[in-house]
Formats: C-alpha cells, sequence, structure tokens
C-alpha cells in the first residue's frame, strides 16, 4: 500500500535524534553544548513569566503589538520595520518563506549555523555553500563571486556560529557593493551584544545605507530567554512586510512577550553579565592558546577548537568525566564550547590540560 510521501527535500533532511537526557546516578553535567548563558533569568523576569503563567487560558495578544513596539524603539525603527518570531531561527524561517522557493538559489557561508542548510531545505530552495577562510571566516569576496541569476538569499552570520570571527565592516561594505540590490542579504547576528571587534560591522547602522538588507538579533543568547523563544527580523518596511505575512499565528507565547519586555527594561543589568562572558572569553582563549590551540577569534559566547580528526575522540573523552563537560562537536573539524561560569570554564581548562 502506498502511504503519503514527504517532499523528497524534506526526506533527505537528517531524522532528529534527541539529546543526551540526565543521567539520574550521575552528576548534572557541566552544558557547555548550546550557546547559552550559565546565567537564571532576573527575579523581575521570573515574576513576570510567572504572571503570564496564571493567565494561560487567555491567548496571547495575536500580533505582539506592544513587542514590536519596543524593539523598534530599542532598534530606533517603526513596529513595521520588525518581524517577531519563536525564536530567530522561526524569523529566519519566515524570511525565506517569503523570499525563496524551488528553483531559487540561497547563498550561505559553510560550516556556519546548522539551521541554515534545514531551513532552505524546507522552503525547497537550493542551498550554495561558500568554504570560510583558513582563518575560519567568511569568505565574502567568494560569496560575492558565487551570485547568479538565480540567488535569492545571501546569508551572512556574524560572529561565525560555531567558529567565531565577525564579519567586518571594511569587507562587508564591499560584498554589499557587488550584489545585486535585488538579492536579499540577511545578517544573523544573534551574538551582536558580545562582539568587541571594532572592525566589525554593526548591522543596525548598515540598515539606513542598504535598502536590501535585513538583520536578525534574538533574546536566546544575552538576554538569556532561550527556553522561551522570541526573536526578530528588522529592516525596511516593505521588506518585513511579506515575513510578516508567513509568521505563525501566537507565535511568540504571552510568557515570551512579556519576558522579552522586561529583559528590555533590565538591559542594563544584563549587559553586565555579557561583560563577565566577554572578560571570560579572553581568559579562556589566551589559556587554550597558550597551550597549543588555534583558537580563531573568538566574537560569541563561545570558542572553536580545531581538534580536527581528533574531536570525537576529545569531545567522548570530555562527557566521561564526572560530572560531564558537554561541548558541540562536529566530527574531523573541532568542537564549539559555549563560556560558562568562571568554575565552569576552570573545569574545561583543567579536563583539557589532563587530556
Ligand atoms: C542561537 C542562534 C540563533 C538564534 O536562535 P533562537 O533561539 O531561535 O533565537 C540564530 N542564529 C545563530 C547563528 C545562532 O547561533
Amino acid at each position: 500500500m502506498d502511504l503519503p510521501r514527504p517532499r523528497p527535500a524534506i526526506a533527505a533532511l537528517p531524522t532528529y535524534v534527541p539529546g543526551a537526557r540526565g543521567d539520574a546516578d550521575r552528576l548534572p553535567p557541566v552544558k557547555l553544548s548550546s550557546n547559552e548563558t550559565p546565567y537564571p533569568p532576573l527575579p523581575m523576569v521570573a515574576a513576570a513569566i510567572a504572571g503570564a503563567g496564571e493567565v494561560a487560558h487567555r491567548y496571547p495578544d495575536m500580533f505582539a503589538v506592544e513587542l514590536h513596539e519596543r524593539i523598534g524603539a530599542h532598534l530606533g525603527l517603526s513596529a513595521a520595520s520588525v518581524a517577531v518570531g519563536g525564536g530567530s531561527v522561526a524569523a529566519l524561517q519566515h524570511v525565506l518563506q517569503a523570499y525563496t522557493g524551488p528553483g531559487d538559489e540561497v547563498i550561505f557561508p559553510w560550516r556556519s549555523f546548522e539551521a541554515y542548510p534545514i531551513l532552505t531545505a524546507i522552503t525547497g530552495a537550493t542551498a550554495v555553500t561558500v568554504p570560510l577562510t583558513s582563518e575560519a571566516r567568511h569568505d565574502l569576496d567568494a560569496m560575492a563571486a558565487a551570485v547568479t541569476d538565480a540567488t535569492r538569499v545571501l546569508v551572512l552570520c556574524s560572529p561565525n556560529n560555531p567558529t567565531g570571527p565577525a564579519v567586518r565592516l571594511e569587507e562587508f561594505e564591499r560584498l554589499m557593493a557587488t550584489v545585486p540590490r535585488r538579492v536579499l542579504v540577511v545578517l544573523d547576528e544573534a551574538y551582536v551584544e558580545f562582539v568587541r571587534d571594532a572592525h566589525a560591522v554593526d548591522g543596525l547602522a548598515a540598515l539606513s545605507r542598504h535598502p536590501n538588507l535585513l538583520i536578525a538579533r534574538t533574546f536566546s543568547k544575552a538576554y538569556g530567554l532561550a527556553a522561551l523563544r522570541v526573536g526578530y527580523v528588522a529592516g525596511a518596511e516593505e521588506l518585513i512586510a511579506p515575513v510578516k505575512s508567513c509568521v505563525t499565528p501566537f507565535s511568540v507565547s504571552a510568557p515570551a512577550q512579556v519576558a522579552a519586555l522586561v529583559s528590555l527594561d533590565a538591559r542594563d543589568e544584563l549587559m553586565e553579565r555579557v561583560e563577565t562572558v566577554v572578560a571570560e572569553r579572553a581568559r579562556v582563549a589566551d589559556a587554550l592558546r597558550e597551550s597549543g590551540w588555534d583558537v580563531p577569534d573568538a566574537q560569541g559566547n563561545f570558542v572553536w577548537l580545531p581538534a580536527g580528526q581528533r574531536t570525537g575522540e576529545v569531545a567522548h573523552a570530555l562527557a566521561a568525566l564526572e560530572p560531564a563537560i558537554l561541548v558541540r562537536p562536529f566530527a574531523g573539524e573541532g568542537m564549539r564550547v559555549t563560556i560558562g561560569t568562571r568554575d565552569e570554564n576552570d573545569a574545561l581548562l583543567a579536563a583539557l590540560e589532563r587530556l
């Protein structure tokens, strides 16, 4: 009997493998695998989330009007220039749904964020990947050269997940001067709050210069709301309107909306935490370089260890420790390690020293 068949592009996607669950007779792991902040929500944020729980029988504001206005005000843009989604991954999905389909090409760097090939395949478009340079940076000249008549979207990830370097202003402007205006350029700035490279491009400032540019930002990383799923894309109103049309109704829950609003109010306090992570990042990267690791410039809340063929073995040995240290391995390439608390980072450095 013939059962329903998915579209071939969907059938070809990797099937989801659930992450390791905590083992009852082991200590809780040191989780440095998902680029989360090590700090729990501020008390005022936790209280707002609990308050939203009291009225969970009501639908949230369908269009998240207040949140769009608040994010717009925060960025110095109109509410119509912002499209909020269930995490910036969902917002990126809506961008691709709005602008691409079968036969269209989406260019992105590789190795980069694992969602890009999946989101591209789901929309039915064709992924065109451009290898990173030997310094684990975007090769923007090669990306510009990869544009064809079929290119609809070009994605940049700054800082690049999982390798760390940010896109520089000068190379970004060279790319934008070459790429035709009909190509939508999406600058994914999930870690923008952690960037300290004075030469890095600032996507928000670049919006006013480039009418074909969108930026993507999130509350999951610096704002510490990963579990609540709220992120957004921003740019010219004409570019954003079709993205809003693709957003799943009610996809940002009421607890997520209030948590994001309160987090914007508490921004100064949250940015102090970011400052701590940035200082720890420098300490960890320096220590790793001193012990011989070729760590690329780290501008996110993580560092990249190019362990090559030893990647699986090292990640496995870290996970076997008690407590386990969980990192994100990419077989044959290297591993991404999130900056945690000072104690967690010390545990990682000590373990790598012993291995
Ligand atoms: C974490 C991350 C995101 C955001 O994820 P959400 O939790 O969906 O907001 C987007 N892009 C990159 C490169 C990331 O690493």
